[in-house]
């Protein structure tokens, strides 16, 4: 299957901190894949801005660099990147200051769409904000678009709205969580709400708890002093695995609308209980002879900041009472596997009585690698010799079924950064959202702190600390397998 393109209209896109790790890894080569693919007009600007002191062909010399390192040889052949490389030029801007500011002003042209990125450190995020205003840049129809982390605690993130608010409208404010970009992400909701097998039995009658696991197996070396000040639950938890909690659990919106979509997703966030301490494990991890530990990488002796986190998230509505929601994410674990596995009930009566392999129905969404979805369905292994059930999956890798090699499919960036050049925020959070979240993370981290709890030791390359097992087996349930 040939996946449509369908082209954007011209647009004039700043990327602000257009230098930097982020723009390099992500935003200019997701740009380049979308002009290969017919999506980026002719008549589109990308213009990179910093406070380096860069003419037109550094830029361009800066991103064809980007590009032969980030994408794959196929996409770059004939004059591709050259022609790409022809719509992007450069300012240098001081967001703290009023350098730069008028050459922008002139570079953007009226009538046409206008995208800031704010790909800088959130400290920068007011001033850009206000700059622009001041300068008469942005037009009331500019979008900004806000990169993570959105504050650090409820009263950051409302002051960060505030900021934000005071000179953009909700509607032009594009908070990002690339969980959001991921094709898998955004099937569930075409699976929930496109199909009509699986709603029924998504509720407490039919589910017996759902598992959202996020591993990864690199550390935080390179930025340990960064994650030292934020952690496992602020990091992960309060964003990317809260969204996809809220996909799970939501109603199903009345339309797929920016705002209909985010209500659901709100309305989840307030349901969720307050999260009690024996239902929370912490863990870092610690070193060996070859790799250093957490400790080390942080450059902080005495951190206690987690590298892992696991917990038990219940949500009190007539839906889910009684289901529970377990969450796990790391740093250092056994393999670099993200899922979230749906586990049903067991069927009310066995008519094969106490059959051996007997396991229930798991609906696993695998966000990576090899995005894609199994359900695993019992049926009896073939043969003679009696009525003997097997577990078989039911696979469904998006790559092989939609017949794309992997490579097509876009990056979460890509379609995002598209989104907002339509105009799309369906996938990007709300205000209310972000403040919602913190608002129930916040009592957990002060929980924790307040009690001086310290996390627990993990060995680098198992599945976390020991104490996580426990939180499932004393409800006599199991995590499934960290695997690749
Ligand atoms: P980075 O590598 O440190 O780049 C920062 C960029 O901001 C550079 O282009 C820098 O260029 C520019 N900058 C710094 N001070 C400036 C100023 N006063 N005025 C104008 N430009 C200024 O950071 P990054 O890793 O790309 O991260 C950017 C944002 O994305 C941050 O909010 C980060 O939290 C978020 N993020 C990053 C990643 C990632 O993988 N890197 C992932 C998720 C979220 P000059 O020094 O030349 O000005």
């Amino acid at each position: 299957m040939v996946s449509r393109v369908i082209p954007v209209e011209s647009f004039d896109l700043v990327i602000f901190g257009g230098t930097g790790d982020l723009a390099r890894r992500k935003i200019i080569p997701g740009l380049f894949r979308r002009y290969v693919a017919g999506q980026i007009p002719e008549e589109a600007r990308i213009v990179g801005a910093a406070r380096a002191e860069l003419d037109d062909q550094g830029f361009r010399a800066l991103a064809a660099e980007a590009i032969g390192e980030f994408v794959g040889p196929a996409k770059r052949e004939g004059d591709a990147v050259e022609r790409f490389l022809a719509h992007l030029s450069y300012v240098a801007v001081d967001a703290k200051g009023e350098a730069g500011w008028s050459a922008l002003k002139a570079k953007m042209r009226p009538g046409v769409t206008q995208a800031f990125y704010f790909s800088v450190a959130p400290a920068l995020f007011g001033d850009l904000a206000e700059r622009l205003h001041l300068h008469g840049i942005a037009t009331p129809e500019a979008r900004i678009v806000v990169e993570k982390p959105f504050g650090r605690d409820l009263a950051s993130a409302r002051a960060l709205n505030a900021t934000l608010a005071a000179h953009f409208t909700e509607h032009q404010i594009y908070r990002i969580d690339h969980y959001l970009g991921k094709e898998t992400v955004q099937n569930l909701m075409a699976v929930r709400f496109a199909n009509i097998l699986f709603e029924p039995l998504w509720n407490a009658r039919h589910v017996d708890h759902v598992q959202i696991t996020v591993a990864e197996t690199v550390g935080v070396g390179g930025r340990g002093a960064y994650y030292d000040k934020s952690g496992a639950m602020r990091d992960m938890v309060q964003n990317h695995m809260m969204q996809l909690l809220c996909l799970i659990a939501m109603e199903a919106p009345y339309r797929f609308d920016p705002d209909a979509v985010r209500d659901e997703k709100l309305k989840v966030i307030h349901a969720l209980e307050p999260v009690r301490p024996e239902d929370i494990v912490r863990g870092q991890y610690r070193g060996t002879k070859d790799a250093p530990s957490y400790v080390q990488d942080a450059e902080n002796q005495s951190s206690t900041t987690e590298s892992y986190v696991a917990l038990k998230v219940n949500v009190a509505n007539w839906r889910w009472k009684g289901t529970p929601f377990y969450l796990r994410t790391g740093k250092k674990l056994r393999a670099r596997a993200s899922e979230i596995a749906v586990v049903f009930k067991e069927v009310p009566h066995s008519i094969f009585g106490e059959e051996e392999g007997w396991r229930e129905n798991v609906l696993s969404i695998r966000l990576q690698p090899n995005e894609g979805m199994t359900l695993s369905v019992m049926i009896k292994e073939p043969g003679p010799g009696g009525m003997r059930l097997t577990e078989v999956p039911l696979d469904m890798s998006f790559a092989e079924a939609l017949g794309a090699d992997g490579a097509d499919i876009p990056d979460a960036y890509e379609r995002l950064i598209m989104d907002v050049i339509r105009g799309n925020q369906t996938l990007f959070m709300r205000g209310d959202e972000v403040e919602a979240a913190w608002a129930w993370t916040d009592p957990i981290i002060a929980g924790w702190e307040g009690r001086g709890d310290r996390p627990k030791p993990y060995d680098a390359g198992s599945s976390g600390p020991e104490d996580a097992l426990m939180l499932l087996h004393r409800d006599g349930r199991r995590w499934r397998e960290i695997r690749e």
